[in-house]
């Protein structure tokens, strides 16, 4: 399954409390790119300066990094993709990997927030986290990219009969509770 929402929706929190429930591999692109930043790698130090700047890394470095990730042993019995596909060119690659592993999706939750709520609650991040993109111009921006182009992708998912929303605004166990039954309506629909 996949997990969106706009930053600061809380989708890192609620994607890991869902892959334990439903005892899957949660896989974020955020905290994969973070991690080679982090390490100094060739990689990390190739996308450093377009998280700093809230850009979207080029998709043939994401698209690289993903593919090769979801061969690992550990997404056999399935996975929660948290961050990822952002883009139409995305969302082609993971229909192509999930097609050549012989995989489908199940769902795609979509955690909705409030931009002012978002602003607010990332500020408060960078504060006691320091992450180095959440400035309030970066943050904003980072905004508009999800609102102009992850939101578009979310339709074509929403064709596809996939897309679940739920409120992330509440208590955090609240968030959980509602994505949890959103994912089994979901799976009954479908018959999975
Ligand atoms: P996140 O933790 O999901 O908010 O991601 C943090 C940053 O990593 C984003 O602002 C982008 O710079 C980069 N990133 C994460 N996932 C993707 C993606 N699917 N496509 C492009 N850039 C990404």
């Amino acid at each position: 399954m996949l997990i969106t929402g706009p930053p600061g929706s809380g989708k890192g929190t609620q994607a890991q409390r869902i892959a334990e429930r439903l005892d899957i591999t949660a896989i974020s692109t955020g905290d994969m790119f973070r991690t080679h930043v982090m390490d100094e790698t060739p990689l990390g130090v190739e996308t450093k300066r377009y998280m700093d700047n809230g850009d979207f890394v080029p998709d043939s470095v994401t698209n690289a990094m993903v593919r090769d990730r979801l061969q690992h042993q550990d997404t056999s019995n399935g996975f929660l993709l948290d961050g990822y596909p952002r883009t139409t060119c995305q969302v082609d690659e993971l229909d192509d990997i999930l097609a050549a592993n012989a995989h489908n999706l199940d769902v795609v939750l979509q955690l909705a927030a409030d931009d002012e709520e978002i602003v607010r609650r990332l500020l408060g991040r960078a504060r006691d986290e320091g992450r180095s993109d959440d400035n309030e111009r970066v943050i904003r921006h980072r905004l508009e990219l999800y609102r102009e182009q992850t939101e578009a992708i979310l339709a074509l998912y929403d064709r596809r009969g996939l897309l679940v929303q739920v409120d992330g605004c509440g208590d955090i166990d609240q968030v959980t509770d509602s994505a949890m039954s959103g994912i089994e309506t979901a799976k009954v629909r479908q018959g999975t």
